[in-house]
């Protein structure tokens, strides 16, 4: 068995933190440019909100043809991921719908991105009336009047890659520490010199936050004000029988209910139900991992309501998890404070499907400045000094 690597006393570039995103922007790092490249986490890999990752890969994002074009980007690398990072993932394709009522909000949403993906050439169909019903015979539609499914949606699992891409990037040459936490960072006339951990100190050029929810605690210790907000995710795996099974084979689609839950299959045969943007608030130190009986209670009622064939269902297990929400929902991705440092958070429930996108814009930021697959200024830090809400709206999209 091999020893798990120590940190270095100097190397060009300290990553801290070992989820999805981290792991990502090591991998990208460290095989397209020549950079001495360490990761430092302070568990282990994918202990943060990627282990506890519903992992739903997408590419409706309403108006937003930014997100899009990166999730299709994204999308198209984990269709590849073995191929391209040596490393097998678990990964199924489910349609990811969105349900809406003419005249709403989500209306509006669904048709954006409806006509997005049509101008894309991305696989996506609307349905109506009868069609509606006959399409997702399991849900009970009545307070809607039509759907826009995004056909070639997924899922897959936040430990299998970041695993993947933190073993993919130690084989191409990065150190890849675990079990270590940066503790401060020396700066010497505005630089950063070195990362100080634990377990010792390491010397470097640059400096790469992609700490999740310990994001903002880490920015403070620099004078950078990350305006990045915990909140607590619910998630239940519910059992159906097997009469569910053989009713629907395919199982439920990818779909957002009413009252903040969205439900998915998840591998096995259990249905997975979640909370998106619940709004409470949490230290990531220190928050109930199990969800508590009035969860389970709301999730149910949820349920019967809207999947009515999942109502007897045995709940198979239930934990929670943690998404780090910008004012705007909008990610971080930009160098400030001192020179050499970067910060990469702010992912606010999307970080996991766009993780190979970030990994290789974050790469194109620290070496050339701009990157050619987005604006780069659409995610600076600064967007929050000229308005505390960034670009506005915080949507839970
Ligand atoms: C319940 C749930 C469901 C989700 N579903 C989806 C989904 O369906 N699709 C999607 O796209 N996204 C989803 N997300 C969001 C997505 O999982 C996150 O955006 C993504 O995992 C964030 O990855 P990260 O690497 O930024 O953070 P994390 O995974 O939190 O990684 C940060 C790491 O930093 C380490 N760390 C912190 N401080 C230090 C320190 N001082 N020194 C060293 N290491 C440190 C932590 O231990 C942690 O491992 C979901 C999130 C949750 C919680």
């Amino acid at each position: 068995m091999s020893a798990v690597p120590e940190l270095p006393a100097e190397t060009d570039t300290v990553i801290v933190g070992g989820g999805v995103i981290g792991t990502s922007i090591a991998y990208f790092l460290v095989t397209e440019t020549d950079r001495d490249v360490t990761l430092v986490e302070k568990d282990s890999i994918a202990a943060g909100s990627t282990g506890d990752s519903s992992a739903i890969i997408r590419h409706h994002y309403g108006e937003k043809e930014h997100y899009t074009r990166m999730a299709l980007w994204s999308h198209e690398f984990y269709r590849r991921f073995e191929e391209l990072v040596g490393e097998p993932i678990a990964y199924e394709e489910c349609p990811r719908v969105v349900f809406a009522e003419e005249g709403s909000d989500d209306a509006a949403y669904a048709d954006a991105g409806y006509d997005i993906l049509s101008r894309l050439d991305v696989p996506t169909e609307r349905y109506e009336g009868e069609t509606l019903e006959a399409e997702f015979p399991m849900l009970s539609l009545d307070e809607f009047d039509f759907a826009v499914s995004d056909l070639t949606a997924a899922y897959s699992d936040g430990t299998d890659v970041a695993s993947g891409f933190a073993r993919a990037a130690a084989e191409e040459g990065a150190t890849v520490v675990t079990g270590t936490e940066v503790t401060d960072v020396a700066i010497d006339e505005g630089e950063v010199t070195a990362v100080k951990t634990d377990d010792g100190t390491a010397a470097c050029e640059e400096l790469v936050l992609a700490a999740g929810p310990w994001t903002p605690q880490l920015a403070e210790m620099l004078g950078i004000d990350v305006p990045v907000t915990p909140s607590r995710e619910r998630v239940i795996l519910l059992d159906p029988d097997e009469e569910f099974h053989d009713k629907y084979p395919e199982s439920v689609p990818i779909a957002g209910l009413p009252g903040g839950y969205y439900i998915r299959p998840e591998f096995g045969d259990s249905v997975l139900m979640a909370t998106h943007h619940s709004g409470e608030k949490v230290d990531p130190d220190r928050y109930q991992n199990a969800p508590d009986q009035s969860t389970l209670l709301e999730l149910h009622e949820t349920v019967a309501e809207y999947v009515p064939d999942l109502d007897d269902a045995g709940v198979q297990g239930r934990y929670s998890g943690v998404y780090s929400n910008s004012p705007d929902h909008d990610f971080i991705l930009d160098g400030c404070g001192p020179d050499g440092c970067y910060v990469a958070c702010g992912f606010s429930g999307h970080g996991f499907k766009q993780a190979p996108a970030v990994g290789r814009v974050m790469t194109d930021l620290l070496d050339a400045g701009e990157s050619d697959l987005v604006d780069l200024d659409f995610f600076s830090l600064s967007r929050f000094e000229t308005s505390e809400a960034g670009h506005g709206g915080g949507i839970a999209y």
